[in-house]
């Protein structure tokens, strides 16, 4: 039996079902784990996909792209291969992708975290012979604070620039992130505003349930208004442009894992670090390979040889699948 999958240039591909998972070129069918761009290419001709990722997917890859939706836990046969998905905590509807055929199961984890919060569904732990996993902040260095702990810094800061007057911009991923704290601010604390690079995303979260505080948009006049009591959440690439400048008095700060390293939060050039990151830190990566029991691991993604090589040091057996590293929105 050739292997169920295997890496292609244009990505994962199932030789047995015919059909790849986030290619990274147009394919005749592709099984596509989440929205951030490195994942969801567009020009594909068949898409399937998690049924609360379809209204995200629709913003990336277009209004008419053919989506079929699949809710988590169900599954498909596609050329006697069975599909099914699994939620993979990293971002609303994102999802693990199960494969079995004659009794042989694998696992694309996609991008993970293991961490549950209330913007999207939890991480679910599915048993399987071979895992292939993200290992985006695979090092022993990675270990995240709760939620809750950075929250509270983040609502301090947010308090501290008010006493001076000054609008607390905080930079964060489009999709995911900004929804990830949105949902954890305390609206009483002052007025929040949305840049709409983030804001398209809202109607896909609120439909799956997820609850918002009330928001404002983000451009400058209205963020002026409130004379600097505003928390305004846009991306990172707004920084610096005449959007930005036309906030008045700011104090910026970026929310993501790679705040855990000083020289990054530098190189941004931003006042404050938020150590949040949407992926498995490297204790959540160990426990998630463990609970997949699986004899097989396929590293993409990340520090590939690390995690490899304190894998082989336990006996697991474990490849690093290459995986051609991309621009890309979400690493963080
Ligand atoms: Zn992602
Ligand atoms: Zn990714």
């Amino acid at each position: 039996m050739p292997n169920l999958l295997e890496y292609t240039p244009s990505g994962w591909y199932c030789p047995i079902g015919d059909f790849f998972i986030d290619p990274h070129a147009p394919v005749e069918r592709a099984v596509v784990t989440h929205g951030h761009t490195d994942h969801a290419c567009p020009g594909s001709r068949h898409y399937l996909a998690a049924a609360s990722s379809v209204l995200v997917l629709k913003e990336r890859l277009g209004p008419d792209a053919d989506i079929e939706a699949l809710p988590f836990g169900q599954s498909m046969t596609m050329n006697g291969v069975n599909v099914s998905l699994h939620p993979a905590g990293h971002v609303l509807g994102s999802a693990q992708v199960r494969i079995e055929y004659r009794g042989e199961v694998w696992v694309v984890s996609g991008d993970y975290k293991t961490v549950a919060e209330p913007s999207c569904e939890p991480f679910e732990p599915v048993r399987c012979h071979v895992f292939v996993t993200e290992s985006t902040f695979a090092l022993p260095v990675y270990r995240w604070q709760p939620q809750s702990e950075i929250m509270a810094e983040i609502h301090a800061w947010w308090r501290a620039n008010q006493d001076q007057g000054r609008t607390s911009v905080l930079f964060a991923y489009a999709l995911g992130k900004t929804q990830r704290l949105l949902a954890a601010l305390d609206p009483e604390a002052g007025p929040i505003c949305v840049h709409g690079a983030a804001r398209v995303f809202l109607p896909a979260y609120e439909a799956a349930g997820v609850r918002f505080p009330p928001i404002h948009s983000a451009e400058a006049a209205e963020v002026r208004r409130f004379a600097g009591r505003a928390l305004v959440l846009a991306p990172y690439s707004s920084f610096r442009t005449p959007w930005f400048h036309a906030l008045g008095p700011t104090s910026t700060a970026s929310a993501s894992g790679w705040m855990q390293i000083r020289g990054h939060r530098r190189r941004q050039g931003v006042d404050r670090g938020f150590v949040l990151s949407d992926h498995a830190d490297w204790e959540g990566l160990l426990s998630a390979i463990r609970a997949t029991g699986a004899e097989r691991i396929g590293v993409t993604h990340g520090h590939t040889e690390v995690l490899c090589r304190w894998l082989r040091e336990q006996g697991t057996d474990c490849w690093q699948a290459s995986l051609v590293r991309r621009w890309s929105e979400d690493v963080g």
